[in-house]
């Protein structure tokens, strides 16, 4: 075919936190009218570290996810479409008046992972420095809210020691509570690539156990058990690295206190393992030098998700296993900006670039951002967030680029709330989502291959999307409708930015602003950004944080010197009582189920839904069943299931398989109650939360079935 001309753009994947770079190639073309027509070719940028040329099923399908079918495309109030000066004067009038007549914690802003981190910031900035309220949180909260907390309780920061090429170099790699194989799967190649020893913890078998060398089938959620247990076995047989403890850390007594009566034979009986596989791990574990736990939902997702965290970085303390080629642990982000959303500070208990709500850091923010109205305090985490859209609390609530009426536990309850909300606004890039339909004001937001900015990976790697396609319909970028509104609400030299590399540049330079060992020195640290040029942040090359004055190449992997973010720079074991399930099991809901990601599709399938060959791998709702549950309850395969739940249910068609245990259930989260009858899985969930991160616990249901 002739070319009339040819674009290449190098960009980040839309999906997981592996931060693929994916090179996106606009090819102009001659049609059949003797016009001209524009095809994109997606192939992997063989120039970005994270992938190096490889992308997955999902990534290798974008072009076919492109295209106006079902996008929003111009603002729509009370599902009349309108004009944006309509649309900006009403969202601004709304929270005027709310904040006005309630003050400013009436209103929240719930963001996403999807978002990039210039829109995160100018939303936080908003927020935090200028509305006067903290209630801005973001649906990272459901995915990675625990291993954060962990992080700080543990090394001072939310600071991934690790990166992607310590996979390559381990000679152990403890996957737990992740099926890499289907949700990371170009870091699960990277893994199989190498020599590494691969044990998978994980309570259903898995396309990742199946490739294991050693499979774990522990019980739901008794994690914590079997890594006190792993601390007590090193113990045991003297595998400490006693001068790392002394010279490094503190706490180890309590922590080793609190593990001693986790002997080999308790935690095989409480996690359910034969102690020949549970020693064999342990062992594993003690003779292996390079050792790396990958850890992800499965330890997160749980009322106790950030003491189990704690577990798992223990015991790379306690072996000094961490801070070295090949070692450490390593939580794994499920969103592509999960990460650079946490460094603008979009869950609500941060302030900005990793400065929590002390006294100092207020005043220090606020006068970086000569802001007139800061925040106090920490403002509501999501659950609270919706519980109090639900009360009456909060009476005008932005939600952006996210689907909370499906992701959120108790999800029917969220989408009723937000039906009786006072004023929803929701940006997003398509207008029928179940959130979309509980809005007043609609904004049509423009997405992936339209977008311009950045992200930031799961190895704390910063890379640049690019867009390379026009705006579709009269679509708006997020960080643009926002700066809008705040213009509208009367901070027009706050919000003055002309383009995202404005707003990265003083992102940039906030995250160095007296950052330092006497003002407590912060990890997130990207200050030798902060006078890129225009062409410079078009060009961006792909770099992990810290890059600042004594790092300027930015910093490949944290803690080879052994100095952690805490005030004194020791690491802090954390003593840990292992807790079970909030959700118990009982006669009326007698199992357990648990839910995750399909291998071909992404979320609530907005964009994966639209590549027919995704589809093919699952096409409707599923419920997985082994054989011996599915026997008693009288289901055979592919019957429809109702499952029910003390908050609701969903319905499923019956995969019978014994990669489930009995007693257990696994359904896909992709499916939500507006693309089939009662399939939104997160509606059977409790809405209980971990004390200190508020990560709901969205794995753990009890639950009972029956065939339809
Ligand atoms: Fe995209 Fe993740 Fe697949 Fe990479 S592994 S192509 S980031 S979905």
């Amino acid at each position: 075919t002739e070319l009339f001309s040819a674009h290449r753009s190098c960009t980040t994947c839309p999906y997981c936190g592996v931060g693929c770079g994916v090179a996106a190639t606009r090819e102009t073309t001659p049609d059949n009218q003797g016009g001209e027509e524009d095809v994109i070719r997606i192939q992997g940028d063989d120039q970005h570290p994270a992938n190096k040329g490889k992308l997955c099923v999902k990534g290798s399908s974008l072009a076919d996810t492109l295209g106006n079918h079902g996008r929003l495309l111009k603002p729509q109030l009370h599902g009349e479409e309108c004009e944006w000066d309509t649309a900006l004067n009403f969202a601004a009038t709304k929270l005027r008046e709310t904040i006005d007549a309630h003050g400013p914690d009436s209103v929240a802003f719930y963001l996403s992972g999807q978002l990039l981190t210039e829109d995160y910031y100018v939303a936080n900035k908003l927020m935090k420095g200028y509305v006067g309220t903290a209630n801005v949180d973001t649906n990272s909260r459901l995915c990675m809210s625990s291993a954060v907390a962990a992080y700080k309780r543990s090394l001072g920061a939310d600071a991934v020691p690790c990166n992607y090429e310590d996979l390559d170099e381990a000679e152990l790699v403890v996957l737990i509570g992740s099926n890499a194989a289907w949700t990371h799967p170009i870091l699960f190649q990277r893994m199989q690539a190498s020599k590494a020893k691969l044990v998978v913890v994980d309570p259903r078998g898995s396309a990742t156990s199946e490739m294991a060398d050693l499979h774990l089938a522990i019980s739901p959620g008794s994690d914590a058990a079997l890594f006190n247990g792993l601390l007590h076995y090193l113990t045991e047989f003297g595998a400490l690295d006693q001068a790392f403890i002394d010279n490094h850390t503190e706490n180890f007594t309590d922590a080793l206190y609190a593990a001693a009566e986790w002997t080999p034979e308790k935690v095989a009986d409480h996690c359910s393992v034969e102690l020949e596989q549970l020693l064999e791990f342990y062992e594993l574990f003690r003779n292996t030098e390079k050792a790396i736990s990958f850890y992800s939902q499965g330890v997160n997702q749980s009322s106790t998700g950030t003491d189990k965290n704690n577990t798992i970085i223990n015991c790379h303390l306690a072996t000094g296993r961490i801070g070295k080629p090949g070692c450490g642990p390593f939580s794994i982000t499920g969103q592509p900006n999960a990460m650079g959303g946490r460094e603008v500070g979009g869950l609500a208990n941060m302030l900005a670039a990793h400065m929590d709500f002390t006294e100092e850091n207020i005043d220090r923010v606020g006068r970086f951002w000569n802001a007139s109205n800061m925040a106090q305090g920490p403002g509501l985490k999501a659950v609270e967030l919706f519980n109090a859209v639900e009360s009456g609390q909060i009476k005008a609530v932005w939600i952006m680029a996210t689907n909370p009426a499906v992701s959120m536990p108790d999800a029917r309850r969220v989408a009723n709330a937000l039906k009786n909300c006072p004023t929803v606004i929701v940006s997003d890039c398509v207008g029928d989502t179940d959130t979309a339909r509980c809005a007043d004001l609609l904004l049509p937001a423009t997405t992936w291959g339209e977008k311009t900015g950045t992200v930031t990976n799961s190895e704390r790697r910063v890379s640049r999307q690019k867009g390379f396609l026009p705006k579709p319909g009269e679509a708006r970028h997020d960080w643009e409708i926002i700066c809008d509104v705040a213009k509208r609400l009367g901070f027009s030299e706050a919000f003055d930015f002309q383009s995202p590399a404005d707003i990265f540049r003083e992102h940039a330079a906030l995250s160095g602003f007296e950052n330092n060992r006497e003002q407590a020195r912060r990890a997130f640290d990207i200050s030798a950004l902060a006078n890129i040029s225009d062409h410079e942040y078009d060009f961006f090359t792909p770099v992990q944080w810290p890059v600042n004055a004594d790092n300027p190449q930015g910093t490949a992997r944290l803690f080879s010197d052994g100095d952690f973010y805490t005030p004194n720079g020791r690491a802090r074991f954390v003593a840990v009582q292992p807790q079970s399930p909030k959700q118990e099991t009982r006669d009326e809901y007698p199992l357990v189920l648990n839910s995750g990601r399909l291998r071909d599709q992404w979320h609530t399938m907005t964009r994966t839904g639209r590549a027919r060959q995704l589809l093919d791998h699952s096409e409707a709702p599923e419920l997985h069943v082994h054989p011996q549950e599915a026997e008693k309850f009288g289901i055979q395969d592919e019957q429809l299931v109702r499952v029910e739940s003390e908050k609701g249910q969903f319905f499923g068609r019956a995969r019978v398989t014994p990669s489930q245990k009995p007693g257990q259930l696994f359904a896909p989260i992709h499916w939500s109650d507006s693309l089939a009858h009662n399939a939104t899985v997160s509606a059977l969930a409790i809405p209980y939360t971990d004390p200190f991160s508020g990560q709901p616990e969205l794995k753990q249901v009890a639950v009972n079935m029956e065939p339809l």
